[in-house]
């Protein structure tokens, strides 16, 4: 369980370390509506807008360290780009986790279910299934 402001204040500070700023510009830099920002202080401060309103206004999150009870082993890839790749899932008794892709499958697999269903039907989902071979 971690407090909402703590949450935000860790996933910056993880990618965003002090050094991060030791260089004013970002070469790749991002880009926003359209406008390409290399100013290392923009492309942080736009992170957390972001990071803010993808994160529902709640006081408290729980973590995947509240769920080692379900016997999943965390993704590697989510937590190394946590701001990015992390999300903010509602829980059945009420609440939100902040948890990767493999705790968020444990979690809520209806509903993984029923979107896998809706992907298979896309075109992308369709050639997915043909590049692996899989039939209907
Ligand atoms: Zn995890
Ligand atoms: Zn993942």
């Amino acid at each position: 369980m971690t407090g909402r402001q703590e949450l935000i204040d860790t996933l910056m500070a993880d990618f965003f370390p002090p050094e991060y700023f030791s260089d004013k510009a970002d070469r790749s830099g991002i880009t926003v509506a359209g406008i390409r920002i290399t100013s290392r202080e923009a492309i942080a401060k736009y992170t957390r807008i972001k990071l803010e309103r993808r994160l529902p206004a709640v006081q408290t999150f729980k973590t995947c360290e509240d769920f080692r009870h379900l016997d999943v082993e965390c993704c590697d890839s989510c937590h190394s780009f946590a701001i990015y790749e992390m999300e903010a899932v509602p829980l059945p008794e009420g609440g939100y986790a902040w948890v990767c892709c493999a705790l968020d499958r444990a979690i809520r697999p209806e509903w993984h279910a029923e979107r896998d269903k809706r992907f298979a039907k896309t075109a992308a989902g369709k050639l997915v299934k043909r590049m692996f071979g899989e039939r209907d």
